[in-house]
């Protein structure tokens, strides 16, 4: 199937870098989310770093401006449905998801392809609850999306082929490197990264050293060019909390289990940079570190 126009559900951190890279590559875009400010936000962070390529000379003033016409946003979820494919970039809440998935089923075209963004929630167990297991997989991009290289693809136990072969083009389309993962909790990149961020709380949590030690340590001692409790805010906590909670979850191992002080920096609503606050807070000039 050819796939020329593509439906993004949740404009949030992901879904705007995805309506950029899907529009930059000529792909008729249609974005929602239920909140008027996401999209509004979307719209102009869009912009804003469309025109941040234009200044380094990576695309002209005209792509930019096609782009942003090629992008249409909308707060009835139903205006997605006619799209070729699908990427659900909405909150990591399975119950968030399924509820998607199963208001928007009687607005798709038989042939459409439902994909998530999902960084750890089973694709199996999503497309079980559509109505084409068969043209359902997870489609993952990383943070931020315009920059990272890597999208995961990952086949449920029913994606067929065509389906495979339709979402590899795009990714291909979209000037980006795919690989392939197995449906099981977190996919690869998160079963790895995750346990590892995880552990960097632990450390902090433990006393073993502070924020900035830390980070320094990963940074200097590991190459790393972002460090674990940085990379975390950069992520969102809930959203490493919510992969934490499906590895626990879903491998039934305690090694997987969410550090006691991730979990307080959630419900304390300091998620990372989207809200200001997290193991930095970044409401001045620089970003202090919180502990
Ligand atoms: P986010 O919190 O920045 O954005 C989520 C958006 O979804 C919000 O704007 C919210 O209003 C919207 N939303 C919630 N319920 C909705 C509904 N019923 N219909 C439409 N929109 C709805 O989260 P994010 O970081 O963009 O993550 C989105 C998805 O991408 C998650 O599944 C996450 O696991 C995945 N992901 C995140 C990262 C990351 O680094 N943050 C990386 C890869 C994948």
């Amino acid at each position: 199937m050819s796939i020329r126009s593509i439906g993004i559900i949740g404009a949030g951190q992901m879904g705007n870098g995805i309506a950029h890279v899907c529009a930059l590559a000529g792909y008729d875009v249609v974005m929602s989310d239920i909140s008027r400010e996401a999209l509004d936000n979307a719209m102009g962070l869009i912009d804003r770093n469309l025109g941040r390529q234009v200044g380094r000379g990576k695309i002209s003033p005209e792509d930019k401006d096609a782009s942003l016409k090629r992008i249409r946003l909308t707060l009835d979820m139903t205006e997605v449905g006619p799209s070729d494919l699908i990427i659900e970039a909405a909150t990591e809440r399975e119950t968030v998801k399924q509820a998607i998935f199963e208001d928007l089923l009687p607005h798709l075209k038989p042939e459409t392809i439902l994909t998530s963004n999902t960084s750890s929630i089973s694709i199996t167990r999503l497309a079980s609850r559509t109505d084409r297991p068969e043209k359902f997989m997870g489609f993952h991009f990383m943070n931020p999306v315009p920059v990272m290289q890597l999208v995961e693809l990952i086949r449920g136990i029913a994606t067929d082929e065509g389906t495979f072969e339709a979402c590899s083009g795009v990714v291909e389309r979209l000037g980006k490197t795919s690989a392939t993962s197995e449906d099981f909790p977190a996919f690869i990149v998160n079963r790895i990264l995750m346990p590892m961020i995880n552990e960097a709380v632990y450390a902090l949590y433990e006393g073993v050293g502070s924020v900035k030690s830390i980070d320094t340590s990963m940074k200097l001692g590991a190459n790393h060019p972002m460090g674990p409790l940085e990379l975390a805010d950069f992520i969102g906590l809930d959203t490493c909390l919510a992969i934490m909670n499906v590895l626990h979850d879903g491998l039934a191992d305690t090694k997987y289990r969410p550090c006691p002080l991730l979990t307080k920096y959630v419900e304390a609503g300091w998620l990372g940079r989207k809200t200001q606050r997290g193991f930095y807070d970044y409401r001045g000039e620089a970003p202090v570190p919180t502990r």
